[in-house]
């Protein structure tokens, strides 16, 4: 049996850094990644054997724990029938109803196989339907890799930004703001300026790429306000809080309608699927009915798109986010509790089936904020933690998940294991 130090050796002489997506790389907390095997429920098992109770989720779409048997088996099923046909089927037409039943901002939506495909087309569509050039996003926020998105705040107040990846030429972020989350003043301000050829902003409503942090009172509601009184589309990226806070994400938690959702993750039930949707007066820019162009040769694939029903049925449950939100809230507050105990300055917060984890006194409201936290602290529990077989985020910077399969007893291990970790780091 190779351990996780062999593959990772033999992974990084084919593959970049050892990983098909950064973080998975432990860069931000040192040490070897884990190589997974197999996961069931709440547990993964690393290539040693060694098993793990799982807050990553695969970053969210595991919202019902690891290879749930309807699940598998519903894959299984597709699978029998063919993997692929690039021709329509009705299992597809099946999914957008059901998401267009579930949010009620969306009239259509377009199916894709990333987050990224569906912020990137978002954007696309968003400049085609106002024909306008600039777009307002907010530093801390992720949307996925597409080029125009890789950018950070330039050095003044409503400069445009600076790509944060080698390969983006500056021209290709030039017409993107970057703002401070919960800033609601800059974008009225950047409204002012730039309100004639702002097409959109696009925001995660609550934020799971910077750690968790929740949108302050009256943010929301204001870029709704700022975006309809400019002409502007209002872009909610819902890729990890869609289904994910709650039955209909963040739009259905706070009743602010955006004009456009992005999703992934939970709609793919852990196979790749996103999806874009709004009205039918702004979907219909979207080839072929409209000139703004989008297409995909593996986008609404039958074995992903039947994970993904499967998965939106097993969670409109009855009780389901009450459920996931109570145990979510359980370990949130047992963390900070066993935190406090110790003397160990910590945080956390939750939100459904989310959660975030600080090492500050305060949760944070602002990227700033959680720039601040104690990263060396938050590397000796992630690391004690892993050694007490616990799987949190590699990173001070990602929200954490819950699934329907962390019972009673996943939590109060993790918040022994916890207490023990906490007791250790104190001096
Ligand atoms: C994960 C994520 C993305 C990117 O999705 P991929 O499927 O990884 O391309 C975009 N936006 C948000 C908010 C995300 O959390």
């Amino acid at each position: 049996m190779p351990s996780n130090a062999e593959l990772f050796e033999r992974a990084s002489r084919s593959i970049p850094g050892g990983v098909n997506s950064p973080v998975r790389a432990f860069r931000s907390v040192g040490g070897t990644p884990r190589f997974i095997t197999r996961g069931a429920g709440p547990y993964i098992w690393d290539a040693e054997g060694t098993r793990y109770v799982d807050y990553v989720g695969s970053w969210g779409p595991a919202i019902l724990g690891h290879a749930h048997p309807d699940v598998v088996r519903a894959v299984q099923q597709a699978a029998c029938n063919g993997l692929s046909f690039g021709a329509p089927t009705e299992a597809e037409i099946t999914l957008a109803e059901t998401l267009i039943d579930r949010l009620p901002s969306m009239e259509q939506v377009r199916l894709v196989s990333s987050g990224t495909e569906a912020t990137m087309t978002a954007i696309r569509l968003a400049r085609g339907a106002t024909a306008r050039n600039k777009i307002i996003k907010f530093e801390g926020c992720y949307h996925g890799h597409a080029d125009s998105l890789l950018v950070k705040a330039g050095s003044g107040l409503l400069t445009f930004g600076n790509p944060t990846s080698a390969g983006v030429p500056p021209e290709f972020v030039e017409h993107t703001l970057v703002l401070d989350y919960n800033d609601l003043a800059a974008v009225e301000t950047a409204f002012g300026q730039y309100g004639h050829d702002i097409a959109c902003v696009i925001v995660e409503p609550v934020a799971g790429n910077m750690n968790l942090v929740k949108p302050a009172a009256g943010f929301l509601e204001g870029l709704r306000t700022l975006c309809t009184r400019h002409g502007a589309l209002l872009i909610f990226d819902e890729v990890m809080t869609g289904f994910r806070v709650g039955p209909q994400g963040v739009q259905g938690l706070t009743g602010i309608k955006p004009d456009l959702t992005t999703l992934a993750k939970v709609i793919g039930g852990g196979m790749p699927v996103g999806a874009f949707g709004g009205s039918n007066e702004v979907m219909r820019h979207v080839a072929p009915l409209g000139a703004v162009y989008q297409a995909g040769t593996l986008s609404g694939n039958p074995v992903a798109v039947a994970a993904g029903l499967e998965t939106l049925r097993l969670i409109a449950a009855p009780g389901f986010y009450e459920s996931l939100a109570a145990q979510t809230r359980k370990l949130a507050d047992g963390l900070q509790e066993r935190a406090r105990a110790a003397g160990v300055a910590f945080s956390a917060d939750a939100i459904g089936g989310m959660f975030g984890i600080y090492f500050s006194e305060q949760v944070p409201t602002s990227l700033a904020q959680v720039s601040a936290c104690d990263v060396e602290a938050f590397k000796r529990f992630f690391h004690a933690m892993l050694g007490h077989g616990v799987h949190f985020a590699p990173s001070a910077f990602e929200a954490g998940f819950v699934s329907a399969a962390h019972d009673d007893s996943v939590i109060g291990y993790t918040l022994d294991a916890a207490e023990q970790v906490f007791a250790s780091m104190k001096g």
